[in-house]
């Protein structure tokens, strides 16, 4: 359906968990966050019933987020339950930690495809960010998606400052070795981010790619129909293309097609504002009337356009329970 702005709101982000088996020093405290009670977020059962009127209202993506959506027991059934709605493409974003294990059962299970989160391929700048994670664990499970064989396998890359132009040079050459797409996606201040470092501007990394793999030629109609706001391109003899994300140097909210819904059953129109509508009242009826006019409403009020430059950081909350 479209919003009041007449934009096609066709993309819905779900959010399984707020639990993380890491903690990116720009995304959780470290403390971590207290997790919520199991009781207290969304059962399989109501995910997939929300699912279901999504699809109704024309959404057409769905991508399954968290925290991290593999430590929740049952994601890759809950993906197989997903697929069975008629027309929609399910994603899933992962820090790929357990994707060496889990690879073959999510493309089983008929994942269209994955979005693997991995800012740097340096092992001790990597266990740095993610506070002691493995890098050769995503790298690793890079390849089992791909060998798996889900078909559409992107890698997201938040750059972390100046320094971070080999990191930048060595997750782009994934997209030259193999065939995936790579997306530099700009720091946002939310949460922890705020505190942590100064993101890259976008147009800083083109050069720096530039002048290490030749120019960037924009893809015409981008990758797919409902990109949303990334931005694609091609390097010389580069398989998969390189994309850019920039949600502060350039606003995409003109072409902004989703909408967010939390692990504890809140649907947030705009990643920016922390308002959202609680489905949990509309869950406890038998039927789906309300379920329906709630979202509609949420979708249809969805805002014009984010602004991190007025909206308090507070107010946007952190990423590990928004989902990305
Ligand atoms: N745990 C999964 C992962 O890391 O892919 C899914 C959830 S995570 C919140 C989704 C994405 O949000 C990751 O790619 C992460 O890099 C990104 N992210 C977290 N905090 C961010 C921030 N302040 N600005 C931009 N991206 C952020
Ligand atoms: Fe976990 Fe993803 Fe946040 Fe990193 S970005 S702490 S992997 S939820």
């Amino acid at each position: 359906m479209r919003d009041r702005f007449g934009r096609e709101i066709d993309y819905a982000r779900i959010s399984i968990t707020d639990r993380c088996n890491l903690r990116c020093v720009y995304c959780m405290p470290e403390s971590g966050v207290k997790s919520l009670r199991h009781e207290d977020i969304l059962s399989y059962e109501n995910i997939l019933r929300i699912c279901r009127v999504f699809a109704a209202l024309g959404i057409r993506k769905l991508r399954v987020t968290g925290g991290e959506p593999l430590v929740r027991k049952g994601a890759v059934s809950l993906i197989a339950r997903l697929k069975q709605l008629e027309g929609v493409f399910v994603a899933l974003t992962t820090n790929g930690i357990l994707l060496p294990k889990t690879a073959r059962e999510l493309r089983d299970a008929g994942l269209d495809g994955v979005n693997i989160s991995l800012d740097t391929r340096n092992p001790s700048a990597y266990s740095r960010v993610t506070r002691g994670g493995d890098v050769r664990l995503v790298l690793a499970g890079i390849d089992a998606a791909i060998e798996a064989g889900i078909p559409l396998v992107k890698v997201n890359c938040v750059p972390f400052g100046e320094e971070s132009r080999l990191d930048v040079l060595q997750v782009a050459a994934l997209a030259r070795d193999r065939p995936v797409h790579v997306r530099f996606i700009e720091l946002m201040p939310m949460g922890p981010a705020v505190k942590v470092f100064a993101g890259v501007d976008n147009g800083r990394l083109r050069e720096w790619l530039e002048r290490e793999y030749g120019n960037w030629t924009p893809l015409e109609g981008g990758l797919n129909k409902g990109d949303g706001p990334a931005r694609y391109g091609s390097l010389p003899g580069f398989q998969g293309k390189i994309g850019f994300i920039s949600a502060l140097s350039e606003c995409f909210c003109e072409s902004c097609n989703r909408v967010r819904l939390t692990a504890t059953g809140l649907l947030r129109p705009c990643l920016n504002r922390a308002e959202g509508v609680s489905l949990l009242p509309a869950l406890s009826d038998s039927d789906d009337g309300r379920l329906l006019a709630d979202i509609r409403g949420a979708i249809l009020n969805k805002p014009e356009r984010h602004d991190f430059t007025t909206h308090k950081e507070a107010s946007r909350g952190i990423m590990s329970k928004i989902g990305g």
